[in-house]
């Protein structure tokens, strides 16, 4: 078992310590420059759809299909393609460029209805939990993943690496 696996099978939770730790995680300074690939897979499984799935090879698994993901930040250019293609829900995309007080957070979403761009809606935390207000800015819907739609919301900075799902206001 990987140093990396033993805290996320302590709740099943993954915890952005653990991400930082991982070779899938972009530096502290990279989002500041643009959007970028979070790759939260802490697992060593039989996998490697975001390898092939990125248009700009930033991300390796390698010739042992277990390994787990490297991202190379400098060939990230935050298309946000390889959100849809992991089976895992894993990856995600953080840019924290703006100038405001606002950073951006890309996620795959798998729930009916979908969002409209500019809903306000609740930003919830890797267990579900609602942890603050964010508007939705954008809603894709990639043909070749029809299942996985990729939305992209603003939410306050601080909480740009934990905010990894939405919760409709009610
Ligand atoms: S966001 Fe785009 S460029 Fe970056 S790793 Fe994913 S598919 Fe590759
Ligand atoms: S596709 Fe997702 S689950 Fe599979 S290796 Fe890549 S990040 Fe991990």
């Amino acid at each position: 078992m990987s140093g990396l696996l033993k805290d996320v099978e302590k709740d099943g939770i993954v915890k952005w310590e653990d991400v930082m730790a991982s070779k899938g995680c972009p530096s502290s300074s990279r989002a500041e420059k643009g959007p970028v690939a979070v790759i939260e897979c802490l697992q060593e499984i039989p996998c490697n759809p975001c390898e092939t799935g990125c248009p700009f090879g930033a991300i390796s698994v390698g010739d042992r299909i277990t390994n787990l993901p490297v991202l190379n930040e400098e060939k990230c250019r935050g298309c946000g393609n390889c959100v849809p293609v992991c089976p895992g829900l894993a990856i995600f995309i953080e840019d924290l460029s703006g100038s405001g007080d606002e950073a951006k957070v890309t996620l795959p979403y798998e729930y009916l209805p979908l969002p409209e761009r500019g809903a306000v809606v609740k930003a919830t935390d890797r267990a579900g939990r609602e942890i603050c207000d964010a508007t939705v800015v954008d809603v894709r819907k990639p043909a070749a993943f029809n299942k996985t739609a990729v939305i992209t919301i603003s939410v306050p900075k601080e909480f740009v690496h934990e905010a990894r799902g939405i919760a409709f206001l009610r």
